[in-house]
């Protein structure tokens, strides 16, 4: 009956895809992200998707993206809240070319 376990975690990742490709309310999102966490699923790309803080999910209307290098951050206008994602990761290396 080991099976079974597999197809589970591949049960829930369907769902998670099938969840947001819908309009979640925040208490969907709020049930899969137990079960994804449950199971050592993570969300990545679905994270920016809704709040961390109430669970809302972003549609074009509640919420704004502010660009503030090297952050994108997302502002909720359901409770305020900000989150940020790095978005440039390789600044580093350019700062060891051209000294004379
Ligand atoms: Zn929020």
């Amino acid at each position: 009956m080991n099976q079974t376990k597999k197809n589970s975690k591949q049960l829930i990742q369907q769902k998670i895809t099938a969840l947001f490709a819908s309009n979640p309310s925040p208490q969907e999102i709020k049930k899969i992200k137990k079960l994804a966490m449950s199971k050592n699923i993570q969300l990545t790309s679905y994270k920016k998707k809704f709040c961390k803080n109430c669970f809302t999910f972003f549609t074009s209307t509640n919420h704004q993206v502010r660009i503030k290098k090297p952050y994108k951050m997302i502002i909720c206008n359901h409770c305020g809240y900000h989150s940020k994602y790095k978005i440039y990761q390789n600044l580093e290396g350019v700062s060891n070319s051209t000294k004379v």
